[in-house]
């Protein structure tokens, strides 16, 4: 079932994540949306195995929970990254990791 435009928090919607990728060096696809790494609090188990996998995005804070080191609530992937967001994902053993949005928007004129 897929959730409502209203169910999900603002910070994950497609319009939210359209910032400049900063690894794109600005010729990132044009059009395209990054995906953001969610992490489900009530299910994370602390272990940090995200942290090992997607380092760059992920760091452990003193108890052993992963932390955005973008500043970001949840971090946008770089197209370099996705790859090891998905290894990430897949492995978390509480399936508490997610990647959303990615949604592709209309190419702005100009
Ligand atoms: S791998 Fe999953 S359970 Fe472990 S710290 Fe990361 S999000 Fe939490």
């Amino acid at each position: 079932m897929s959730r409502t435009a209203r169910e999900i928090p603002v910070h994950l919607t497609p319009r939210a994540v359209t910032g400049p990728d900063p690894d794109s060096g600005g010729t990132s696809d044009a059009g395209a949306v990054a995906e953001r790494v969610h992490v489900d609090w009530t299910r994370c188990d602390g272990r940090g195995l995200c942290t090992e996998l997607l380092g760059e995005l992920l760091a452990e804070d003193d108890w052993g929970y992963p932390v955005s080191t973008t500043g970001e609530v949840a971090p946008a992937v770089p197209r370099r990254l996705q790859r090891a967001a998905r290894l990430a994902v897949a492995e978390c053993p509480r399936m508490a990791l997610s990647l959303r949005g990615g949604d592709a928007l209309p190419q702005s004129a100009g």
